[in-house]
């Protein structure tokens, strides 16, 4: 039997980073061959393509960049030989590009994002076994369905849910819905339960304007007329508890949805459902009184990922009703 092909994406982020020794300042240095090797045995694993997307860190990657990144990936699992893509990331937006990766891949082959929280000077870098425990996830048949994952720390996440929850520290990855997907252990790559099923979204840009504001005790409505007027394709809302605003900003997200702008809810909670049950069938600002005024409840989605999904849903031309369906299904 031929050896997996596995192509690697590299495109910046800590796991590719070193320390510069005149300035002392960290950045992404290491090339895709630098990288692999620092994993000595990768032959072992799979016949691996590495290629250079990009070489930055990911708090500057735009919305389009990830399109781009994203497309790559898919053309790249498009080809029988490939069994899977790996993407090296930094940490910080790595939720983001895999939540696009996951709305998009359509191959039943996986797009697998690995990140490193320690640099290549460090001591313990965490990047290599990251790398290499990426590209056997992506090498592994175990792995066919699943459209986007993130592997760290031996531990395999559904791209869809994982998110940052360290600034620092190694073990900075969660899933608080549902917990991990499976291991990357030395005894082998196991998942915990089947993928699920989800439609594909085919957004021809990620440009549309799409904020993200988060909601505070005592806000009034200012802000949110401040964005309709300023002509944004959408809003994505972060409210408390269960799915909550306060009361005195309804008039505004009425008015955006009036202005035909599609306005998601997500919660500052770190897990759980929205629950859209307090209202008074007013103006209360409680996830009742919204759902009633139009609003699209984003189901388990962090904020930041509800925004890539309302900004793929938008470049796709999708209409509200079909977004709200999206949304109440992910
Ligand atoms: N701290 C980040 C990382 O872990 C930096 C980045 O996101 O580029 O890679």
């Amino acid at each position: 039997m031929p050896a997996p092909h596995v192509v690697v994406l590299t495109t910046g982020g800590t796991i590719a980073s070193l320390k510069d020794p005149d300035t002392g300042a960290v950045r992404a240095a290491a090339s895709p061959e630098d990288l692999l090797q620092l994993v000595p045995d990768v032959g072992d694993i799979a016949d691996v393509t590495p290629r250079p997307a990009m070489a930055i860190n990911s708090w500057n990657i735009t919305p389009p960049m990830m399109l781009d990144l994203v497309t790559t990936a898919i053309d790249a699992l498009r080809d029988d030989v490939t069994s899977g893509v790996v993407v090296t990331h930094g940490t910080d937006t790595v939720e983001e590009t895999g939540m696009l990766a996951w709305m998009l891949n359509p191959t039943g082959k996986p797009v697998v994002l690995t990140a490193a929280m320690r640099n290549l000077s460090e001591a313990g870098p965490d990047g290599p076994r990251n790398l290499r425990d990426a590209i056997r996830v992506a090498a592994s048949p175990e792995s066919r369905n699943w459209r986007s994952l993130l592997v760290v720390n031996e531990t395999i996440h559904d791209a869809r849910f994982v998110t940052k929850t360290s600034t620092v520290n190694p073990s900075t990855f969660a899933s608080p819905h549902g917990g991990p997907a499976g291991e990357a252990s030395v005894t082998g790559i196991e998942f915990f339960r089947p993928p699920g099923e989800h439609g594909t979204v085919s957004p021809a840009h990620l440009n549309a304007e799409v904020p993200i504001v988060k909601t505070w005790t005592g806000m009034d409505a200012s802000m949110i007329d401040w964005y309709r007027e300023r002509g944004v394709d959408g809003l994505v809302l972060e409210g408390s508890g269960a799915g909550n605003v306060p009361g005195a900003i309804l008039p505004g997200i009425e008015r955006m949805i009036a202005a035909d702008r599609p306005v998601v809810l997500t919660t500052r909670c770190i897990s759980g459902p929205l629950a859209p049950v307090y209202g008074t069938g007013g103006a209360s600002g409680g996830g009742f009184d919204l759902m009633r005024a139009g609003v699209i409840p984003a189901s388990r989605l962090t904020a930041q990922k509800a925004r890539i999904a309302l900004l793929a849903h938008i470049g796709a031309s999708m209409t509200n009703d079909a977004i709200n369906q999206w949304f109440r299904g992910v």
